[in-house]
């Protein structure tokens, strides 16, 4: 991914917001990042653009190379589908359905067989530790493993990336830290992954700091190479 002075702009009646002012960013496959920064710095607009949730105002966007500018709509929603997974710091679990449900769902988009969906949800809810709930309803779970069912409802599809909001501002710490270690797994198996946080024990563990202020990087920390 490479942003070239992007910007994300809201409008007012009487104001102007640069919730995004001149980013110039490149993500490398395989690289574990922290966003951090203070409340309103911009962090939420940058994963939502990462995400191919919502479109820059200025600037530039290339994925693989290719600009995203000139890629139809339908293509980055279906680029989005295929490529982001996303991780939610509330979970965004459907809590009335069982939790093999909430994973298999991001695939009926798919031309996929229901013995696959299954058998694909499974394998990710192991991965996650959480093999032994599969039938039970997402609201029956602690907050870690909703957040695990999240973490597997957003592999399932197989994406290249992930990206995670806050992903254990709703947990507390040791939970928290376990929710990090599968995302550093999972990083460790290849996946790029992005992370708001507020946590300074989350950005540690990962490989890049970015700390965002005013909408403008003001520091880019590599911690560790990969
Ligand atoms: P953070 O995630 O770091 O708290 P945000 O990206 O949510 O920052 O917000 C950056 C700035 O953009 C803030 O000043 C915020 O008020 C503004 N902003 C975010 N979303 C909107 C919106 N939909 N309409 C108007 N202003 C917004
Ligand atoms: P649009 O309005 O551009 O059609 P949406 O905001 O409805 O897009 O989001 C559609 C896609 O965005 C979903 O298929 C999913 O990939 C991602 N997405 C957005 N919000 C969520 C969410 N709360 N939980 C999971 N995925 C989400």
């Amino acid at each position: 991914i490479k942003l070239i002075d992007l910007k994300k702009i809201y409008s007012h009646k009487y104001n102007k917001t640069f919730a995004l002012d001149g980013i110039n960013l490149s993500i490398k496959q395989g690289e574990l990042i922290a966003v951090m920064g203070p409340s309103g710095s911009g962090k939420s607009s940058l994963l939502h653009i990462l995400g191919l949730m919502d479109s820059p105002s200025e600037g530039e966007f290339l994925l693989n190379g290719k600009s995203l500018q000139q890629i139809k709509k339908h293509k980055v929603h279906k680029t989005r589908n295929q490529m982001i997974g996303f991780v939610f710091q509330y979970f965004a679990l459907l809590k009335d359905y069982s939790v093999i449900d909430n994973v298999t769902l991001p695939l009926m988009y798919r031309k996929s067989r229901h013995k696959e969906r299954i058998a694909k949800a499974k394998l990710y809810l192991e991965k996650v530790g959480l093999k032994e709930h599969i039938y039970k309803k997402a609201d029956e779970l602690s907050g870690g493993q909703q957040q695990r069912v999240a973490i597997a409802r957003a592999l399932v599809g197989e994406p290249e990336l992930i990206l995670a909001d806050e992903p254990t501002g709703n947990l507390d710490r040791r939970t928290g830290e376990e929710i990090i270690d599968i995302l550093q797994q999972l990083n460790s198996e290849g996946k790029t992954i992005v992370i708001v946080t507020h946590d300074l024990e989350v950005a540690r563990k990962c490989n890049r700091i970015i700390e965002l202020i005013d909408g403008k990087i003001h520091t880019d920390q590599f911690t560790k190479s990969l």
